[in-house]
Parts: C-alpha cells; structure tokens; sequence
C-alpha cells in the first residue's frame, strides 16, 4: 500500500514501550514509523495494556493502521482513552444506522478528472494519494474507492490541466488520503506545477501528519513549502489535547517559522470530544502553540460510524459553552458537509 514511498525507509529502529521514545530529536525517520505502523487492534490493546474483548475489538475492510508514535500517546489500561477510540476497529462498526451511506459527501458526483474535486469556488482539492498516516473510524472516506480516483496514478497531469484550464481557481488544495504521505521529491515536484500556473495563489496541505508522526516536519519539507511563490497553508486535524506532546509541537513550530499559516480542524466525536471542557482544553491547546481552530465538523454519515454521531442540538450548545470561555478567534466555526451544496454549512445557534 505504501510502497512508493517507503523505498527510501533505511534506518532499523527498536520500538521500545509506549511513551518511551517521545522527543523531538527521534532518529525514527517517517517512513519507517509508517511501515512499523500497528496494523491490528488485538496488537494495538496489547501495545497499550488493555484486554481486546472488553475494549471490544473486532476487524472489519477499513483496516488497522496505527502509527507507534501515535500509540505512545495512549494512556496505557484505559479503554475509554479518547486516541484509542479514534482508531480501535470496534464491533460498533458493524451496526447499521438509518442515513448512514458510504458516501455521505457526494465525492464520487463531484469527481472530474484525474483526482480533481471541484465543489467550490475559487479552490479545487487534489485527491493526491490513497495512504493515510493513521485509519481514523470515523472517517467519511472509510468507505471511499482511492484507487479510482488518485490522481498519483496519472501522474498529476490531467489534475492539472483541469486547474490550469480555469482561471476562477485561486487556491488548490492537497487531500487524499494524505498528501503528506507523498515523498518530498513528489511533492516538490507537484508544487512547482502548481506554481507555474500563473492564477495560483495558495495551496493547502489537508493533513494529519504533523500530529501522528511529526517526524515528518522534515528540513526538506520546511525548504519546500517556504521557497515556493504560492502562499502555504496547512490544515492539521486534531480531536484531543492529548494528541500533543513535545514532538508535535516543535513540528508545528517549525512549520509556523517557515511561514506557513497553521489551521486545524475536528470532528465533534461522541465519546472522545463531545464534552465542553474537552473542546475548550484543545481550542487553548491549538491557540498556545498559534495553531487557529478552524472547523469543528459535524460527523459525516459514514456507514460505520454511527457510534460517534453527537446531535447537532448538543453541538450548538458545546459550541456556545466554547464561546462563553475562550477568545473569539478560538471557537472553530461548527459546520456540516452537505452534497450539491456550494461551501461547508454553518450550523449556528
Ligand atoms: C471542504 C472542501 C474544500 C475546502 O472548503 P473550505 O471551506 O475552503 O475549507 C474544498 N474542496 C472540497 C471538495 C472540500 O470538500
Ligand atoms: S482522511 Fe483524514 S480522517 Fe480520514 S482516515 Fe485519513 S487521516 Fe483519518
């Protein structure tokens, strides 16, 4: 699955126990974090001390993957731990829910051409790989066909004559999957395309890298990004304060000081941030190490993932407790995604 990019993985690394190894100076390079990756939740509750019948586990076709240095921030004996439900395949993902679909956003209409979607105004997203640095449960791609629609296998030309045959697209954004899964060569290689073409502004990494493995903030990375003439923009997804630690914060601010403007974004997730001080401690999070909270996502309707839905009634209210006790520019903007609609809908008290 990620043998494209794990071709340059050369170092053996020895995992030791969780939270052992946790500084930002870890000689793990990413691609070996991606290819050491847990890949069962039997192994995962084993990792972090838990027994995999009470957690519940049960494998389905979205597989395991679970970076170690994303376990590492599980609270070990604890199956409740808010990171450990975000990846732990559960037996709650087999009931069936009334308006849970496989494809709640409408990504396969909106699909053009070599991996473009197009929904928007003014920007275009780039499907520009299948992998993710992490399987989260909840995902609405979950049910998502990569293979079809991942313009790598093109070879990016046709995303980017679509892009470059309409001048109304000022900013592209790179999705996937994750595009930080690509290597850097691949990147670089893409954003001076993207460069080239003269009504390019912007271009946004859609993210969760910086955070599962941080390691991948790389010297090549940050040369990448702060030499190109397109403004960057990144936008990283946590759900927890917990996902933080030493490692995540000197990549974001090594992201920051290369100019790149940091956003993150969530999903309200029953049982894993679906309570206000939860939501406000990662807000302060986000916002002490000058990351701005940007979209608070209402679950999509994925198939599966009906165990994390929270209504949008409660919502509205955790996003009001929010306002209530933080700065303005801390509360995320709390939206859904609805097919054929023409930008992400507020959903406001
Ligand atoms: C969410 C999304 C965007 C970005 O929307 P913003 O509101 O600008 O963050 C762009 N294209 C697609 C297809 C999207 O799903
Ligand atoms: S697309 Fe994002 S939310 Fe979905 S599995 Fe990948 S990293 Fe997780």
């Amino acid at each position: 699955m990620f043998s494209n990019d794990l071709s340059t993985a050369t170092e053996t690394v020895t995992f030791r126990g969780p939270r052992a190894d946790r500084n930002p100076g870890s000689s793990v390079s990413w691609q070996s974090a991606m290819k050491h990756a847990i890949r069962s939740g039997e192994e995962l509750c084993r990792y972090v001390g838990i027994d995999p019948e009470t957690a519940g586990v049960l494998e389905n076709r979205f597989p395991t993957f679970v970076p170690r240095e994303l376990a590492n921030r599980i609270k070990r004996g604890d199956p409740s731990d808010p990171i450990l439900r975000q990846v732990l395949p559960v037996t709650n993902e087999t009931v069936e829910a009334a308006g849970f679909v496989s494809d709640p956003v409408g990504d396969l209409n909106a699909s053009q051409t070599g991996g473009v979607l197009h929904k928007y105004h003014g920007r275009a997203l780039i499907v520009t790989h299948g992998a993710c640095a992490v399987h989260c449960r909840y995902c609405f791609r979950r049910e998502f066909p990569y293979s079809e629609l991942n313009a790598q296998k093109s070879k990016w030309a046709p995303a980017l004559d679509y892009i470059r045959n309409d001048a109304t697209i000022e900013e592209v954004l790179l999705s996937g999957g994750d595009p930080l899964t690509l290597s850097d060569a691949s990147l670089a290689g893409l954003i001076d395309e993207l460069a080239d073409i003269e009504h390019v502004q912007r271009v946004r990494l859609h993210t969760r890298l910086p955070i599962v493995i941080p390691q991948r903030v790389t010297s090549e990375l940050l040369n990448l990004l702060g030499g190109t003439r397109l403004g960057v923009w990144m936008v990283i997804h946590a759900n927890h304060s917990q996902e933080f630690d030493a490692a995540v914060d000197a990549s974001i601010k090594r992201l920051r000081s290369e100019g790149v403007t940091v956003l993150n974004q969530s999903v309200l997730l029953a049982g894993i941030n679906d309570d206000a001080d939860t939501l406000i401690e990662l807000s302060k999070t986000l916002i002490n190490r000058g990351v701005q909270p940007y979209y608070l996502h209402q679950l999509d309707k994925v198939r599966g993932a009906s165990h994390f839905w929270v209504s949008p009634q409660e919502g509205r209210q955790l996003v009001q407790q929010m306002r209530e006790s933080l700065p303005g520019y801390a509360v995320p903007t709390y939206v859904v995604e609805e097919a054929g609609e023409p930008s992400k809908t507020p959903i406001v008290s």
